[in-house]
């Protein structure tokens, strides 16, 4: 029998479910809020496993052709002299092969190649599941009533699947908030990224390779309720008020911005992932936050673990317990960069932010300071390859 599977969200980890369960032989269903597969959001980087996972879906060549090729990265002070200048990987931590597209990139090319096997659902959500005897009956928002023999959560941080499931409570917000999105160029960057870092609040921008535009991205310290789009605009603002550099420009253009995404940082943890016929994946399972660097990366193993351990199966839950039992030590150890990491990106104090000024001042004038900082980065590589994936 072909075992039915509805997933919540299209997301890079409800997309990359939706392809391994088809492959493998499922009839997945994707249920998504949105009226179309968001784009928008930051640049992400994949590392380690995740590549080989696109690698295994044949997909790696197109998302090098996308790559945001960004040749250098430089830390600005308020009057926008660069302190230190890196090159583009260096600056942003990728090694090995890592890849940087933007976020939206990513999900169209995972969209393109699912969308002719796969029913979207779009603009429409769970509204209410149970998961009885023969199966998960799902009520949706739209009012349609329907029976599926699993149902997966890839909704993100903030998971609907998982509260209905697991009840409220498992985010843990790190006390940051990080916003993003694009801007007039007015900066005239040509594949260039700017840093400016003030005391509570990092802020930067930078141009991709084909983009007309720049994208603003800025990194605070803050636990204000950001979720209201015009709330979050009005935080943003106050933190940053009196700030020098391009940060007037930049905040001068957010009112205008088409895809204007502000989060907090945080991260989900859960004793288990799955109750049921009910599993999660990617954020919704173990959002690690945007300083990890790695959430992306993430949900890219997980969907393809998760539904390669169902497929071993043939879609029992006990899938779900092995793709937990494969998944955990990974996941874990990728959590731990997201704390560490974003005491680095924002500093606390006017003290610190001179401090570090003045360090990396003298960095930029060490030879070989590029080999320096790759040393750096290597944490997160270990981190993104602190698993062996199996072949499924
Ligand atoms: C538009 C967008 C921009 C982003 N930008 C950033 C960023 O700048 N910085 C950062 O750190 N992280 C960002 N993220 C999060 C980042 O993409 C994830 O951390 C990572 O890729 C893991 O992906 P995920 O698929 O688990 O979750 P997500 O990428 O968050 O995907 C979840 C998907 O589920 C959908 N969804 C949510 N709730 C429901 C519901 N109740 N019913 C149906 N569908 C639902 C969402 O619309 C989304 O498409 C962004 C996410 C989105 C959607």
């Amino acid at each position: 029998m072909t075992k039915t599977v509805l997933i919540s969200g299209a997301g890079i980890a409800g997309l990359t479910t939706a392809y391994w369960l088809h492959r493998h032989g499922f009839t997945p269903t994707v249920v998504e809020r949105a009226a179309d597969v968001r784009d928008g959001g930051y640049k992400i980087d994949i590392r380690g496993a995740a590549l080989t996972v696109l690698e295994r879906m044949g997909v790696l060549d197109a998302i090098r052709a996308r790559k945001t090729d960004i040749r250098s990265g430089s830390v600005v002070d308020a009057r926008g002299r660069r302190v230190a200048a890196m090159d583009g990987d260096t600056f942003g931590g990728r090694v090995h092969g890592d890849a940087e597209i933007l976020r939206g990139d990513l999900a169209r090319i995972l969209y393109d190649l699912t969308k002719d096997e796969v029913e979207y659902r779009f603009e429409d959500s769970i509204a209410d599941l149970t998961d009885a005897d023969d199966g998960v009956k799902v009520t949706f928002a739209g009012g349609a009533v329907q029976s599926f023999d699993l149902v997966i959560g890839a909704d993100g941080l903030h998971s609907a699947t998982r509260t209905l499931t697991f009840g409220p409570g498992f985010e843990h917000d790190l006390g940051y908030r990080v916003a993003v999105y694009s801007t007039p160029n007015t900066l005239d960057l040509d594949r260039e990224e700017l840093t400016y870092v003030g005391p509570g609040r990092t802020a930067l921008t930078y141009n991709t390779t084909g983009d007309d535009e720049a994208k603003a991205m800025f990194l605070f310290a803050s636990t204000a309720d950001t979720r209201d789009p015009g709330a979050a605009q009005r935080v943003l603002a106050e933190a940053y008020a009196g700030e020098g550099w391009a940060v007037p420009q930049l905040l001068a253009a957010m009112p205008e911005a088409p895809d204007f995404y502000c989060d907090s940082l945080s991260q989900v943890h859960l004793d288990t992932w799955s109750r049921g016929r009910v599993c999660l994946v990617g954020d919704a399972a173990h959002a690690a936050s945007a300083a990890s660097g790695q959430g992306t990366s993430l949900a890219l193993v997980g969907a393809y673990v998760l539904a390669g351990e169902l497929a071993t199966a043939n879609g029992d839950v006990s899938g779900f317990h092995a793709y937990e039992h494969e998944l955990r030590e990974f996941v874990a150890q990728n959590q731990k960069l997201g704390p560490a990491n974003v005491k680095r990106m924002v500093l606390r104090s006017q003290a610190q932010v001179r401090m570090s000024m003045a360090m990396l001042g003298l960095l930029n004038r060490l030879p070989g300071k590029d080999k320096l900082m790759a040393k750096v980065v290597e944490s997160i590589h270990r981190a993104a390859t602190a698993i062996d994936l199996k072949t499924y």
